[in-house]
């Protein structure tokens, strides 16, 4: 079985083509700048040369429209016809409370991502026009939306309603909804599959750390609470976001001359590492610069790696355990020192970092030593095969 996933932002869309036989990558890439001047579309077979292409997108149904043309081109392409697509997997952000697992797309699931997309007002039209694009070039080819949210809805309330007027979880649905659920799922699934023992029987806490970063607790395969919040910028320091800081300092700033865009501005994009560091929002400038003996890219590292240990304090308070800890995304699977940090405070969970392992890069492997009580796995991320596979298990079913 073929599946096409999609992961359509506002300006871009990436792609992947799996063969789920196999679980393997037949192609990906990327569309860039839609619907502004400079777009264009790459397109990287498994076995051949990256291909760019340069043309006006003035929306995401011409990326797709050029991207289901080389996949299925007779030079470059890599299935003989787009019939051979069998299923379309969206990486969708936003399900609210309606969606608590992923869905077949019909009329009413669109209606109802539509009701929720005031929660996401960036990212959810944006996956709505993919979906919409692949109806019309693809039609009768069966959709999937996987939500971003959906993984953390089996928190109870007491961890997901915030300490406000309760009216406004009821009538405006604030509340905790957590993000990067599809990593997460995925991760914890391959973490079970490394310690040898089914997810339902497991304490794991999931750290998935790149340009954005949370945590989760996984209780028995169901997440029980996560850092992120109503928004993705709740929680750990980030590249450019504040992640949890006291909200009277938003008032306060607002009372003092900011206007509510720029509070918002500087809490999205000037904060976080970079607002701590001055250096850079990537991770490997700021450790080059901490290196050098940079004071604030040191202390950026150090509130990054301090609140990651302190969240998974209070993850194993939240479980009573944890049988592991697994490290993913960007940071969590390449850096090395930030690992080493995270994880040198923690005798408590009789934890001991196996140096060598600790320093391989890109494999999916235990690297505490065989005596650690708690183990810490490293587990690459891969959001668009957990797509491809919920894709399959709910278009195989129909
Ligand atoms: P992601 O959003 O998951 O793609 O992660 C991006 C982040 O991972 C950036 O901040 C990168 O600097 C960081 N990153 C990638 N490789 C390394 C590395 N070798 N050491 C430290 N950080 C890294």
């Amino acid at each position: 079985m073929k599946v096409l996933v999609i992961n359509a932002g506002s300006s871009s869309l990436k792609y992947q083509l799996l063969d789920m036989d196999t679980e393997k990558v037949l192609a990906k890439g990327l569309a860039e700048r839609i619907g502004i001047d400079g777009s264009n579309v790459t397109y990287q077979p498994a076995d051949g040369d990256k291909i760019t292409i340069t043309e006006p997108l003035k929306d995401h149904k011409d990326a797709l429209d050029i991207i289901i043309k080389e996949i299925a081109d007779p030079k470059v392409g890599v299935i003989d016809s787009i019939k051979d697509i069998d299923a379309v997997g969206h990486r969708t952000v936003h399900g609210g409370e309606t969606f608590t697992k992923s869905v077949v797309v019909d009329d009413n699931v669109v209606k109802k991502m539509e009701d929720v997309s005031d929660l996401a007002p960036l990212h959810n039209p944006a996956n709505l026009t993919g979906i919409r694009a692949m109806q019309e070039l693809l039609p009768g080819v069966p959709e999937v939306a996987v939500f971003d949210t959906a993984f953390h809805q089996t928190m109870p309330d007491y961890a997901y309603v915030y300490a406000l007027p309760y009216e406004l979880y009821t009538d405006k649905h604030i509340r905790k909804y957590g993000f990067h659920g599809t990593s997460h799922h995925f991760v914890a699934i391959e973490a079970a599959k490394i310690l040898g023992k089914p997810l339902d029987e497991l304490k794991l806490i999931t750290c998935h750390l790149g340009n954005g970063s949370s945590i989760d607790a996984i209780q028995y395969g169901k997440s029980v609470d996560t850092s992120m919040g109503f928004t993705p910028l709740a929680g750990l320091e980030m590249g450019t976001r504040s992640g949890d800081v006291d909200p009277s300092i938003l008032i306060y700033l607002e009372n003092n001359g900011y206007t509510v865009e720029e509070v918002g501005d500087m809490i999205n994009n000037k904060s976080g590492a970079l607002g701590v560091s001055g250096v850079s929002s990537d991770f490997r400038d700021i450790e080059e610069e901490a290196n050098k003996g940079n004071k604030r890219a040191i202390l950026a590292l150090d509130i990054f790696c301090y609140r990651i240990r302190t969240t998974i304090g209070a993850y194993v308070a939240a479980m009573d355990g944890v049988d592991a800890i697994i490290f993913t995304g960007g940071i969590g699977e390449n850096s090395v020192t930030d690992r080493a940090k995270i994880c040198s405070n923690m005798k408590y969970l009789g934890i001991t970092l196996d140096k060598d392992k600790n320093r391989e890069r890109g494999k999916a492997q235990i690297i505490t030593t065989p005596d650690s009580r708690t183990k810490v796995l490293v587990i690459p991320t891969n959001e668009e095969l957990m797509i491809a596979r919920d894709t399959v298990e709910l278009t195989e079913k129909k």
